[in-house]
């Protein structure tokens, strides 16, 4: 009878899983030449200093974030190709292009703007990621100060001493790390006392519900207070409102970043933050 339901179940899901498993596969050979052709850019979005409007809130650096446009199929969410490029060891090559990318970048804006790049786990666990970080800095003149890298707290849980050796040769170069996506995973309190992050970012699902339920802001409130505790600064994911921007500059949280500041775009979007006089000029005569 058992076999019987599972059978069912089965012949339910098949032909979906089948489709979902040729997609990958089809995904993964076209994310194989992404980066040779040219596909993947990078789109940066706004971090700023938390203040009571968005004027006060002082652009203090960019998240720079993985774009891939497909040929057929256009754009493809990081959220869709990162976990692809992971299982299939793409990570190591598209994760240096990302880094080497973002640095250059930054290194080519007149204002000492900070840039923050994401590690995935492969990236962080598996590859000589200080060697890589330490020779594109060499590379890019950027100046390790400006650079930070975000990993999420699920990095760490597969080789607590690994993870730990890493973070420490890895601020020795004089970068900062920072935890992304806080609380959306397990065991927080005890990574945030083991490893030394210089920052923490509280997760967007805790900003959506600010206004909506207590809890949230307690939560926020007790995050912001512990991470001083432990003299990390705090920056805010997926601020969208006003509102939320002055409960948290309220409460203290050091940064924030999310649509109200702006939307991860093309660099030259944003032209005029990064302090490029002749990027403004030109828009200016023919925009
Ligand atoms: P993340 O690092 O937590 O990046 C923040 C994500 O939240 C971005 O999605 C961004 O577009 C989105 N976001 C920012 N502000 C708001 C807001 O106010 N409202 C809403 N609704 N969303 C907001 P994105 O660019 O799709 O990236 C998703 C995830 O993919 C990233 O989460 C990161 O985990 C991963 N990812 C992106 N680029 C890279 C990369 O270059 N390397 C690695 N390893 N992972 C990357
Ligand atoms: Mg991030
Ligand atoms: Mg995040
Ligand atoms: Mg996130």
């Amino acid at each position: 009878r058992a076999k019987q339901k599972s059978r069912g179940t089965i012949s339910l899901y098949q032909p979906e899983m089948d489709q979902q498993i040729r997609d990958r596969r089809v995904l993964h050979q076209d994310l194989s030449m992404a980066v040779k052709n040219g596909e993947l850019s990078l789109a940066f979005q706004p971090q700023g200093a938390a203040g009571h409007s968005v004027a006060e809130s002082e652009i203090i650096g960019f998240e720079a974030l993985a774009r891939w446009q497909h040929p057929v199929r256009g754009q493809v969410s990081p959220a869709e190709f990162i976990p692809i490029a992971e299982e299939s060891g793409l990570i190591v090559e598209m994760g240096e292009w990302i880094l080497r990318e973002a640095c250059r970048e930054a290194a080519s804006w007149p204002k000492p703007l900070q840039v923050a790049v994401n590690l995935s786990p492969a990236q962080f666990m598996h590859g000589d990621v200080v060697g890589l970080v330490h020779s594109i800095l060499i590379e890019t003149g950027l100046a390790p100060g400006r650079l930070e890298l975000e990993i999420t707290e699920g990095v760490l849980i597969e080789d607590f001493d690994r993870g730990l050796a890493l973070l420490r040769r890895l601020k020795a170069l004089g970068v900062r790390i920072s935890m992304d996506d806080f609380g959306s995973g397990y065991s927080s309190l005890s990574y945030l006392q083991a490893f030394p992050f210089d920052k923490i970012k509280i997760d967007r699902a805790f900003i959506i519900n600010l206004g909506r339920n207590p809890q949230s802001a307690a939560i926020v409130r007790a995050v912001i207070d512990l991470g001083h505790g432990l003299e990390m600064s705090i920056i805010a994911e997926g601020v969208e409102t006003v509102d939320q921007l002055a409960f948290l500059a309220n409460e203290g949280c050091d940064g924030v970043q999310g649509y109200l500041l702006g939307k991860p775009l093309p660099i030259g979007k944003y032209a005029g933050l990064v302090g490029r006089a002749e990027a403004m000029e030109l828009a200016l005569k023919t925009g």
